[in-house]
Order: structure tokens, then sequence, then C-alpha cells
């Protein structure tokens, strides 16, 4: 049967409230005259409505039927056991994400009453499973060869799509890395999953064993909670710095496993040419304790040498907003929010940055926020912990004055 809609019209009373809150605008009231007591009626446009269920939950007066379809699956989510995390490394060095991955997955695993695994795939990278055990996971599987020395979609697909057939977990986290990002949607579509980017939220509805995946949709302006109800694993990427780090518990007890693929039959139609490192010489916002953040109100390439050197006096790193990084006067690394990186440093100095719902959805969990903006109105300065009204061209080389000449002094 396929999901269907529809008003009831002996309980809708028009109050417009599924009208309000129905974000692909398929809703709209209608008078209607020969109603007793003149009540308006909720109207859906099937060509828009998509069954989201929005305007059915939030109907007071239970006035908008739904019924969904089953699950279109064949999938014996019993055989499925098991959260793992994918630990992502280059050139043997663990990414931070892991840790948090490790935090997050062990609380999950914790709740079903499960393992903790993760999985190493590289070139020489045994060495560090006993890290990762270290940081929780019960079990590491390793998937050691030359062939994975770098990153690359085809062979890494192959061999974490072979495992996954093979160990059938029921819940894969991945970090929402530039790596991650490419490579969990490739294994989901290979294996038949669902996947849901960028989680800022996890939960187990221990009833179903459904892992309920919240990440920020609609620009930011509502919070949707995605299900994989019908397929295992359930796959989700987790935004950076949105968990804090499993800790470590040195020599904990775990089991290494060494998982060999025949190499010969790995497919791979990209060819690795080389790995350039970012030539910038400032620091890297995801792991900065502190951060000066330039917008659109810094104005010009050249207005980012003087947040630069700000930085560099206190110690941090250099963020943008978008309009900063659209402008290009900052590559794109350094973006901060939305489509660019999560960060929560002890320190967030805004500058020249409005504070849209996109920039602020990730700095907003800094510890302490100040904005130095023009405009006193505008919601970076409402959400400061300091606000500093003026321009940035005044107030910035102030400050960097006062720093050099207290430094002196001391
Ligand atoms: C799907 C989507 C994803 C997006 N993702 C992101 C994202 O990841 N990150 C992001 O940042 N944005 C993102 N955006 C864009 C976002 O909506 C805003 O357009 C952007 O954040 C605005 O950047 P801004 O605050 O620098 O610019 P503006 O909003 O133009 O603000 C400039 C500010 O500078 C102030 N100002 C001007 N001159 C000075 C001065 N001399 N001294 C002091 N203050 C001054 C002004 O008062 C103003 O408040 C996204 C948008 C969409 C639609």
């Amino acid at each position: 049967m396929p999901n269907s809609i529809k008003v009831l019209n002996d309980k809708c009373v028009g109050c417009g409230m599924c009208e309000s809150v129905c974000p692909f605008v398929a809703v709209s009231i209608i008078e209607r005259q020969e109603h007793p007591k003149k009540f308006k009626l909720a109207v859906i446009d099937l060509n828009k409505c998509t069954h989201c269920g929005t305007c059915a939950q939030n109907c007071k007066f239970n006035a908008i039927e739904l019924k969904k379809d089953a699950p279109n699956s064949d999938v014996d989510k019993s055989l499925y056991k098991g959260v793992w995390i994918y630990a992502q490394q280059r050139h043997g060095e663990i990414s931070s994400v892991v840790y948090e991955l490790l935090n997050e997955g062990k609380r999950l695993a914790n709740e079903l009453d499960t393992t903790l695994s993760a999985v190493l795939i590289g070139d020489n990278t045994k060495s560090k499973a006993q890290e990762l055990i270290n940081r929780g996971a019960d079990k590491v599987y390793v998937c050691d060869d030359p062939i994975f020395i770098e990153f690359q979609d085809d062979p890494y697909t192959d061999v974490l799509s072979q495992l996954i057939e093979k160990e059938k977990p029921e819940i894969i986290l991945m970090g929402a890395t530039n790596i991650g990002r490419s490579f969990a949607s490739r294994v989901a579509a290979r294996i038949h999953t669902g996947l849901t980017a960028d989680c800022t939220f996890l939960e187990i509805d221990l009833e179903t064993r459904n892992l309920q995946q919240t990440r920020p949709a609609f620009g930011g302006n509502i919070m949707a909670t995605i299900l994989t109800p019908g397929h295992r694993p359930q796959m989700a990427t987790v935004r950076h710095k949105v968990f804090k780090e499993a800790k470590v518990e040195a020599l904990r007890n775990g089991e290494i496993i060494d998982f060999k693929v025949d190499t010969q039959t790995l497919i791979n139609r990209t060819k690795f040419l080389g790995f350039v490192k970012n030539a910038t010489t400032v620091a890297n916002v995801s792991d900065a304790n502190i951060i000066v953040s330039g917008g659109r109100g810094v104005g010009k390439a050249e207005g980012f040498k003087l947040l630069e050197e700000f930085a560099y006096l206190l110690g941090g790193a250099v963020g943008a907003s978008r309009a900063a990084v659209d402008s290009d006067w900052i590559p794109y690394s350094h973006q901060i929010g939305q489509t660019g990186k999560t960060v929560v440093p002890k320190l967030y100095i805004a500058c020249g940055i409005s504070g849209q719902i996109q920039h602020t959805i990730g700095m907003s969990s800094s510890d302490i926020i100040v904005a130095i903006n023009k405009d006193s109105s505008c919601n970076m300065m409402q959400i400061a912990t300091y606000a500093l009204e003026g321009d940035l061209y005044e107030i910035i080389p102030n400050i960097i004055k006062e720093i050099k000449l207290s430094r002196c002094n001391n």
C-alpha cells in the first residue's frame, strides 16, 4: 500500500497550524461556507506533499490521517549485531573525530547491550589497534595492505563492504570528514542501506533497536530525526567536535582481527598522484582552542592578514564565514558552519560576521563568544558573551597594541 494522507473534514477547524509547520508549503487553508460554525478547512497539495508527517504530528485536533507504507525490506535484522566505527587514519595518524566516535559508539553499544568495534584500513596500521582498544573498542578489524596506503574510494569501499557483508554490524558510524562523507555514501549504496549525513545527535529506540539519527535540516532551521527502519546496518556520519573524545584506559583488553582480502579483485578507477599538504602556516581551526573568525565585514583579502596577526598573538587559528570564503579572501578549509566545520573552542572571536544560522550552527557551542561588529542588533552581537560595537579596523589594532604592550611590560 503506498503512503496516503488526508484531512478529516469533520475534525478540521482550519486553525492553520498545519499550514505554518509544513516545510514543503504543501498545505493551504480555504473557506468553507457550508460549515455550521464557519470553520475553515486545510487542503493538502499532493504534488508538493512528501508525507513527512509534520502536519499530522502538530495537529491538535487529530484531523490529519497519515498512513505510511511499511518499509519494504527482506532484511533479517536479528542477524545484525554490534556497533562499528570507521577508524579514519592518514599516514598512520588516527583522526581525532575517531576518538569522539568511540565515545558515542560505546554509549550506543552499552544501551544495545552489544560490542563496539573499530575498522582500521591502511598500510602498516596494526600498531594503532591497541590505541583504539584503549579508547573503548572491544574489537578492531585491521585490513593492512600497501594498496591501502592512501585513501581511495574504490578499494576502500570494496574492502569495507566485504567486511560488513561478512560480519553484519547493526550500526556503522563515520566522521563527517571529507573522506567520511565520500566513503560512507559509497559503502551505503553498495550494501543497499540508508545513510544519514552530518548527524549531531544519536539516540537508540530500545523497542525497535532503531538508531535515531538527528541532523540539522532546511538550512539549520529544524532538526530532523531520521530512521533506517527497514534496512541494516544503520549508517551515519557524525560531525567533528559534537561529541567528547573517549578517555584513554591504558592496556585495556580487546581483540585484534586481521581481515585479508584478495587485493587482485579490488577495482580502482582512480590513480593516486600525490599528497599535497596544506601550505598555510596558520593553525587548523578544527583543533584550535582560540579562533579569530572573519566575515564579509572584513571587506577584503588583505583584512585577513590583520586577523592572522591577532590569532597568532593569541595562539589561535583563523576561521571564516562562507561569505568571506566565497569572496576568495581565505580558503574553504577555514569555513565554519553548516557547510564548513563545526568548532567548539574555548574562545571564538567573530569579526564582521552577522551570525546567520548557517554560521552559528558551527560555532555556537564555543565556551566564550566575542563579537566585533558595527551593527549591535545583528544576531552575533545578541548571542555573544561580550559584544564590541564598532569598526573592526579600529577595534582589532587597538587590542593587538594592548596585547603587545602588556607583553613588553612583562
Ligand atoms: C545551504 C547554505 C549553507 C550555508 N553554509 C554556511 C556555512 O557553512 N558557513 C557560513 O558562514 N555561512 C553559510 N551560509 C551562508 C549564510 O547564510 C550567510 O550568508 C553567511 O554566514 C553570511 O556571512 P557574514 O556574516 O560574513 O556576512 P553578512 O551577513 O553580510 O554580515 C557581515 C557583517 O559584517 C558587519 N560589518 C561590516 N563592516 C564591518 C566593519 N568594518 N567592522 C565590523 N563589522 C562590520 C555587518 O554589520 C554585518 O553584521 C550558508 C547558506 C546556505 C543557504
